[in-house]
């Protein structure tokens, strides 16, 4: 564990940013359902920690998705590799659960192409945001903690699928300096 030593954002701050965007999602939707959507694997760890923290009733579904920068489109395109198990979300508040925002692609692309289901909302809640990254114009409606540009891990986020189990969120020390 000597690459992944410093810890940016530790467990106290995680709890009580969990806290904040619960009690900001619950104000916002009131006793209005909202269909909660877990971006796999990512945003596991961060949506099992919100949901508690939600008042308003939950319905909970999970997609996974990878996105690429296609260069005929400005946006870029999502590849959904698992689909959301509710068939129909029209009239739906929809809120996807992300681990963090990093290019913006993911999340601007996903929020399009969900939009062509005709939902009654989407919104993003997004734990972690590097907003210097951005390659395309994309803000989530619900931002945790936004984090400097070094590639993190832990509650959730991985490097080459492992140390998502941490309870605090570390920097890890790539050779040759970050992604
Ligand atoms: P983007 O916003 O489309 O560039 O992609 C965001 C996705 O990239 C997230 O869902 C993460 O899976 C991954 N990602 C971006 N930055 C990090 C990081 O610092 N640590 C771990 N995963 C990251
Ligand atoms: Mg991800």
């Amino acid at each position: 564990m000597d690459d992944i030593s410093k810890v940016l954002v530790s467990k106290e701050e995680i709890e009580k940013m969990v806290d904040r965007l619960g009690k900001q999602i619950s104000d916002d939707y009131q006793d209005e359902e909202i269909l909660v959507v877990g971006i796999m694997k990512g945003a596991v760890v961060f949506l099992a920690d919100l949901i508690r923290k939600i008042t308003s009733p939950v319905i909970l579904d999970f997609m996974s998705v990878s996105s690429y920068l296609d260069g005929t489109v400005s946006t870029g395109k999502v590849n959904i590799k698992k689909d959301l198990d509710t068939k129909d979300i029209s009239g739906k508040n929809i809120l996807l659960v992300e681990d963090i925002i990093d290019s913006g692609v993911t999340m601007s692309c996903l929020t399009e192409e969900l939009k062509k289901r005709n939902p009654k909302s989407i919104k993003v809640c997004a734990a972690f945001d590097k907003p210097s990254r951005r390659k395309v114009d994309f803000s989530a409606d619900y931002i945790g903690i936004a984090v400097p540009d070094e590639f993190i891990v832990g509650y959730g986020l991985d490097y080459a699928g492992k140390y998502r189990n941490l309870s605090d969120v570390r920097v890890v020390e790539l050779d040759g300096g970050n992604k």
